[in-house]
Formats: structure tokens, C-alpha cells, sequence
């Protein structure tokens, strides 16, 4: 999934302050763009041929088109090619079916994403279920879950696979950490947990009916907050000498925060991501990385 010089090469993207370590996600991130756009002009040159993205976007969704702008930027810098299919509010689930069968066939097309949240009159799971596994970048198809679960090979969902980046950049060898991942959302939460699993971390999933929030994650080496809730995570939540990770995004009067109280939480950590410029790069270099693995799997 991750190759071992990645985190080799990530000590150089993180910031020190007295003890304690801001995780540069921004630059680790950019560092991986790099590595991924050196081996894209490898595959072109040995294959003649660039892994391709497509994304489809249904309607008018504000943060949705400024991710899918994003994802689009960042494919083409390091050299895939890109494509966005756009559909209005209204579209018919069938018309965007036929379209991802389409692209299922397309050899051109090497991963298939379809961004969410889709219109309410549009099943969500028919939709991820109809995308080719092999190129589910997003890693949400059951079939990749499955093989996260039962430690197979696959697309790994991005946030989830950036956050892991960053928590080796800080600890490579994770066996017998305690984890704590707060959120059991499909997208983050799960993956997440079964991802520091597969690391042999003793891992907890808390969510919002978890009883004594706190006592839980002060038992963590590792904490990753993935609710959408600011500020959630206060400072005398988090143990000692641990590592937390913020996935939290949330748009606030003062800007976009996360779901851990930063200037309370660094007190207490070892190291901490955070928000903006923590684990929220991370998601895009790993989209452009699960596209690129996908189109590696194809040609083998
Ligand atoms: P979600 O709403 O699908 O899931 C939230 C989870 O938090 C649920 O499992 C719920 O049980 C849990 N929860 C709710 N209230 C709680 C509480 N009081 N205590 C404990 N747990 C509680 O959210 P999601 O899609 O997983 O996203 C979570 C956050 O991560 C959001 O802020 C989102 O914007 C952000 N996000 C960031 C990135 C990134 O790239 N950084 C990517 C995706 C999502």
C-alpha cells in the first residue's frame, strides 16, 4: 500500500516545537506528489501510456466542486490525465450508472470517482457498488472494504491511508500501540481502525454513543478524531506523550478548525497534526496514488 521510503523521506516534513512535533501534512504531502509525478513519467515512458482519472460530480454541491477542482489540479501536475463529468441536481440515477459502466470498460481510465455527498433521489450504494473494484480509488466498493478487512491487497480509502503516512512519519512501528479512533463513519472511522489493525495496534472505535469519551482516549498512544464536531477533543483528553491526528474539518467564524482543541492538545502530545495542513492534503496525494497503483495493476 504505502512503500517504506515514503516514510523515509517524511522527517524532513515535520516541524518541532520545543518537544513537542507539528505534523507537516502540506509538505508530506507535497513530498509525495513529487515521488508519485517521477513515477507517472516512468510509467509514460516505459508503457507510453498515463493512468487517468475521471471524476463525476452531480450537482451544485459548494465544497464538493472546489474537492473535485482540487483533485483535478493536483492529477494534472503530476502528469495524469484528468477528467471531471459533470451532471445538474436532477440527473437520473440510470444516466450516471450507464456512465460508470461505461468507464468500466474504458482501458484510458484508470480510476472511477464519484463524489459525495450524490443528490438524495440517487442510491449511494448502487452507485459505489457499479464502479469496477480495480478502480475504486476511493477504496469504497464492499469488495475492496473486504479486503482491507481480511488484510488483502486494494485500494485503500484515502483520508484513512494519508493519516497512517502520517502517523509512521512519527512512529514506524506501531505494533502493540493502543489505538483510539473516534468516528465509525465508512469513509473514515472503519477503514481507519482496521488500517491500525493491521498495523497489530489494540485498537478502540469510539463514536457518539460511546460512554466516557475521555477515559477512552486518554488510554491512547494513538488518537485519531474523525467526528465533525469542533473542538471535541480537549486537552486533558489526550495521554501524555501520544499521537493525534485530526481529520475533523469544520468551517467556523474563524476559519476551518478541527475536531481537537490544538493549542490544548499540543500541550500533551507528542505530536499532532493541524488543521489546516495536516491530514486534509494527505487525501488528494493518496487519490493520485490509488490511480496510479491502479493503473499499475492493470498492465501487470
Ligand atoms: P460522519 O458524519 O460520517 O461520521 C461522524 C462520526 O462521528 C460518526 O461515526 C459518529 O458516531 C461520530 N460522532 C458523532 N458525534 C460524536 C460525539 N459527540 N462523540 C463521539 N463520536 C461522535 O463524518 P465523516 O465523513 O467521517 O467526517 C468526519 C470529519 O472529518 C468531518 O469534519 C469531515 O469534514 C472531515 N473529513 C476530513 C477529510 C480530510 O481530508 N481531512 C476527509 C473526509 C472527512
Amino acid at each position: 500500500m504505502v512503500c517504506r521510503n515514503v516514510y523515509e523521506t517524511l522527517y524532513s516534513a515535520i516541524n518541532f516545537l520545543d518537544n513537542m512535533i507539528i505534523i507537516n501534512g502540506k509538505q508530506t504531502a507535497a513530498d509525495l506528489r513529487l515521488k508519485l509525478k517521477n513515477e507517472v513519467d516512468n510509467l509514460k515512458f516505459k508503457f507510453s501510456k498515463i493512468p487517468g482519472l475521471t471524476v463525476i460530480l452531480v450537482g451544485e454541491d459548494a465544497p464538493s466542486k472546489i474537492y473535485v477542482k482540487n483533485k483535478e489540479k493536483s492529477a494534472k501536475e503530476i502528469g495524469l490525465k484528468s477528467e471531471i463529468i459533470k451532471y445538474p441536481n436532477t440527473i437520473d440515477e440510470k444516466i450516471v450508472l450507464n456512465k460508470i459502466h461505461e468507464l468500466n470498460k474504458d482501458d484510458s481510465v484508470s480510476g472511477i470517482l464519484v463524489q459525495l455527498p450524490l443528490p438524495k433521489h440517487i442510491n449511494t450504494k448502487k452507485i459505489i457498488d457499479a464502479i469496477n473494484p480495480d478502480k475504486d480509488v476511493d477504496g469504497f466498493h464492499p469488495k475492496n472494504v473486504g479486503n482491507l478487512s481480511s488484510g488483502h491487497e486494494s485500494p485503500v480509502p484515502c483520508t484513512p491511508q494519508g493519516c497512517l503516512i502520517l502517523i509512521k512519519s512519527i512512529e514506524p512501528n506501531l505494533s502493540g500501540k493502543k489505538a483510539v479512533v473516534l468516528g465509525r463513519s465508512n469513509l473514515n472511522g472503519k477503514p481507519m481502525t482496521q488500517l491500525l489493525l493491521n498495523e497489530n495496534c489494540t485498537v478502540t472505535i469510539a463514536h457518539s454513543k460511546t460512554k466516557n469519551l475521555k477515559e477512552e482516549c486518554l488510554k491512547a498512544d494513538i488518537l485519531v478524531v474523525a467526528v465533525g464536531i469542533p473542538k471535541l477533543v480537549k486537552g486533558d483528553w489526550v495521554k501524555k506523550d501520544s499521537i493525534v491526528i485530526d481529520v475533523g474539518i469544520n468551517k467556523t467564524e474563524k476559519g476551518i478548525i478541527g475536531d481537537v482543541d490544538f493549542a490544548q492538545a499540543s500541550k500533551f502530545a507528542k505530536a499532532i497534526t493541524p488543521v489546516p495542513g495536516g491530514v486534509g492534503p494527505m487525501t488528494i496525494a493518496c487519490l493520485l496514488k490509488n490511480t496510479i497503483d491502479s493503473f499499475k495493476r492493470s498492465i501487470v
